[in-house]
């Protein structure tokens, strides 16, 4: 847990930028060694059912089908963010987003610049999707909204370690995310921390990539899952 003693840089120590097609955090600032990189509240954690959550639409369209499909209390407390789409970024939803969005606009009857909107304010944001076991033990899908955290990629040789943390794990009240640093970060590095469990990064290139596509359905391309290929690929058949 972030302890009272933490110098807190997070406000302006980090940015989001876009490299090579792809978003990530980049240190503004040097961070030393177990420095607080960043802190954030989570803001609005949302859990439905997966029934309600199939199809191929991405996180975001979920969570956009969630606020209409509760306007009382998930829309009215995600207006009282005052969220702004940010000009320039998630301008065109891709196409089966739009497919996605059009059918949200046709259900709930509402025009589609206004679907369109709220998806561009909730892409402002990034959502991530968890199952997560129930009182009743059935499994429901916990979508949850975070600025940096969630923007924050993988590498299997990272600089921090980032979680999410809920004061309560049933009810998740008032979830924070922070990410502390595990070695000395400079200034423009990209701020970077595993999301498979520490064991697997001393294993062998085919291990880690076995486990991140299994549980997070992508092959990681970080530097050392590059560097590490093009040695085995180097070597004579
Ligand atoms: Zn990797």
């Amino acid at each position: 847990m972030p302890q009272r003693k933490d110098k807190l840089y997070y406000t302006h120590a980090v940015e989001i930028r876009k490299e090579k097609e792809q978003y990530g955090v980049y240190s503004l600032r040097k961070f030393k060694k177990d420095d607080l990189v960043l802190l954030e509240p989570v803001r609005c954690s949302y859990v439905m059912s997966p029934k309600d959550f199939g199809g191929n639409q991405s996180d975001a369209c979920a969570f956009v089908a969630a606020i209409y499909r509760s306007p009382e209390t998930l829309g009215r407390e995600f207006m009282s963010f005052g969220l702004e789409a940010i000009n320039g970024v998630f301008e065109v939803p891709p196409a089966h987003d739009k497919r996605y969005l059009q059918k949200l606009s046709r259900k709930y009857n509402k025009p589609y610049l206004h679907v369109l909107n709220t998806w561009r304010n909730v892409c402002t944001y990034h959502v991530r999707n968890y199952l997560i076991p129930s009182e009743s033990n059935d499994l429901k899908v916990r979508l949850q909204l975070s600025a940096l955290l969630n923007r924050v990629n993988h590498h299997c040789s990272p600089n921090s370690y980032g979680v999410c943390y809920f004061s309560s794990y049933r009810t998740f009240n008032e979830p924070i995310a922070y990410v502390r640093a595990i070695r000395d970060i400079e200034v423009g590095d990209e701020i970077t921390y595993s999301y498979i469990h520490p064991k697997f990064l001393v294993e062998d290139v085919h291990s880690r990539q076995n486990e991140i596509s299994e549980c997070y359905d992508f092959a990681c391309s970080c530097s050392k899952c590059e560097s590490e290929m093009s040695k085995i690929n180097a070597l004579p058949t």
